[in-house]
């Protein structure tokens, strides 16, 4: 499975298997606290902040904003600003990445990031979480920290890893749950959207 480049590679072991005459199944996993699908904690980039374990419930279940974005290489204020996001909304962004990254077999370094500006700018209008449809809400060689920290640092939990490709943009409800990991700087997690039936 692809992961983040030096972060450890997720490992499945099958360390008891009926097949091989044991009375049940039962695997061994490894992997780095940010593989596929998974939520940043504050504690992430801000020692003494927030851990995993110590989320708030609202932050990923709830009504949620897919929003298309058409930039093809980062996301910037001026596209965000159209959408006139709202505190405490939970905003995912479909860019590009959805439809080009995750077909590809190795880590891809010019994927479709938030801007230091757009971060910025989130940190002020204060959803209270940002999806992204890779492995970083910053970009690869520039900016991730000052992303990471305008977002993290103001209350804005990121959900990270996920593939929006199936998606058309629109309002939905999220269903989203961490793995409440002890002290956690992060955790997979299983994100699901539902159709808000009108
Ligand atoms: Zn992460």
């Amino acid at each position: 499975m692809m992961h983040w480049p030096g972060d450890p590679p997720v490992k499945i072991t099958r360390v008891l298997d009926i097949g091989h005459g044991d009375s049940h199944n039962l695997s061994q996993l490894t992997m780095g606290s940010h593989s596929g699908t998974h939520l940043d904690a504050p504690l992430h980039f801000i020692q003494g902040a927030l851990s995993v374990d110590r989320m708030p419930l609202d932050a990923v279940i709830g009504p949620a904003r897919v929003l298309e974005i058409e930039d093809k290489e980062s996301v910037k204020p001026q596209e965000l600003g159209h959408y006139h996001i709202g505190r405490g909304e939970r905003i995912l962004l479909k860019t590009l990445n959805s439809s080009r990254v995750w077909r590809l077999p190795a880590f891809t370094e010019d994927f479709v990031f938030i801007t230091k500006e757009a971060a910025e700018m989130l940190a002020e209008l204060k959803p209270a979480l940002v999806g992204i449809d890779y492995l970083s809400v910053g970009g690869y060689r520039r900016g991730g920290s000052e992303v990471h920290r305008a977002l993290l640092g103001n209350g804005i939990w990121i959900l990270e890893g996920l593939d929006l490709s199936p998606v058309e943009p629109g309002d939905y409800d999220l269903i989203c749950l961490p793995l409440r990991i002890e002290n956690g700087d992060g955790a997979p997690a299983r994100a699901v959207l539902r159709k808000v039936m009108k």
